[in-house]
């Protein structure tokens, strides 16, 4: 018979945990709850969008729920909540709650542009949020034009800051870092920590844009950023971060850190812990993988929970040993992140 753990203080049973063939165990699950934005950055989506879905093709709260429950026997402790952007969601503050309340998933995170976070974090941090990640690639109101296509930079720093005042536990702000565009950027970003207990985390641009911006000569490597931060700070200390910071640092009497994501070099796939579900409710076992297992459509088929449980065991045994052996199996089924999460 299969070893089963129980949690003492809730009595909620976990089973064994989601494992792989190469001994990683995946406790960390990454949830779209939509796929459409209020921005158009340019290397996410074209002006006019992608073909977005119709809503009863995206998972709606109940299967949502049933997923993260799910998920939550299967051993996961982490969420994030993104999309599209997830505070369009009506009932994301629902989902969060229930989350909270009838799980055993203790750190709940949400990844969004920003936009409309003054107006939600504080109920969001009253019902159990505990990380905020704000995507952020400029300082500048007009590159911010630029870059997402529409006004807001004086509203997201305003939930910036309305995060901060909260106290919740970590604020990250994502910064897709860009040559020509941002790259003039980094060191006002990373001024920031100097007084705020936040994370800067300078993320690698992906080839997951319709426009494929990524072929002109944008990128900007994960170690030339660090070079240059080095360049410019000579009390830059490493310091441990999570799975992904693979580059993370301190600065001598800052208050907070700076990281570096080389989310397209793909250092870090030998510690992988993350499950993704689109909104349409597939499941992805790699950022970069090209199938995906339908998780939707065996809870609308009437799967059983334990049947829903070894389809994710069987996605997850079949992850391949890093991203870039996944993204060489075919074609990108996905034309933008917004439809992923990043
Ligand atoms: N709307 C939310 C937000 O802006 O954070 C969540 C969804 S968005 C797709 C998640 C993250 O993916 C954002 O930080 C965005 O900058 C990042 N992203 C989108 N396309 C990308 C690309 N081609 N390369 C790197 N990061 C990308």
């Amino acid at each position: 018979m299969k070893k089963k753990t129980y949690i003492p203080t809730s009595g909620l049973r976990v089973d064994d945990p989601i494992t792989d063939r190469f001994g990683r165990a995946f406790n960390y699950l990454r949830i779209a709850v939509n796929e459409y934005c209020n921005l158009r950055c340019i290397y996410c989506m074209p002006e006019e969008g992608v073909p977005f879905q119709a809503k009863d093709s995206l998972l709606g709260k109940n299967e949502i729920c049933k997923v993260i429950k799910i998920m939550s026997e299967l051993g996961v402790s982490k969420i994030r909540f993104t999309g599209g952007e997830p505070l369009l969601r009506k009932d994301l503050l629902d989902l969060i709650q229930y989350t909270y309340q009838k799980t055993n998933i203790s750190s709940i995170h949400l990844t969004t542009n920003g936009v409309l976070l003054s107006k939600y974090i504080n109920p969001l941090v009253k019902i159990g949020l505990e990380g905020v990640n704000i995507s952020l690639d400029t300082l500048e109101k007009e590159k911010f034009q630029k870059i997402t296509r529409r006004e807001g930079l004086d509203r997201v720093l305003e939930g910036l800051y309305l995060a901060i005042s909260t106290g919740i536990k970590s604020i990250k702000v994502n910064v897709v870092a860009m040559k020509d565009f941002n790259d003039d950027e980094i060191i006002d970003f990373v001024e920031l920590t100097r007084v705020n207990d936040i994370t800067i985390r300078f993320i690698e641009l992906m080839p997951f844009d319709s426009h494929q911006i990524w072929k002109t000569g944008k990128f900007y490597r994960a170690e030339q950023i660090v070079n240059d931060l080095k360049s410019h700070y000579n009390t830059l200390k490493p310091i441990i971060g999570s799975s992904t910071e693979h580059y993370i640092f301190k600065i001598d009497n800052y208050k907070g850190r700076v990281a570096v994501i080389p989310s397209y070099t793909r250092s870090l796939c030998g510690a992988c812990n993350r499950m993704r579900i689109t909104a349409d409710g597939n499941l992805l076992n790699c950022l970069y993988s090209q199938s995906e297992t339908n998780i939707r459509d065996a809870i609308r088929n009437g799967i059983s929970d334990s049947g829903i449980k070894e389809l994710i065991r069987g996605a997850m045994q079949k992850k391949l040993k890093d991203g870039w052996i996944a993204q060489n199996q075919g074609k990108d089924s996905r034309e933008s992140m917004t439809q992923i999460g990043g």
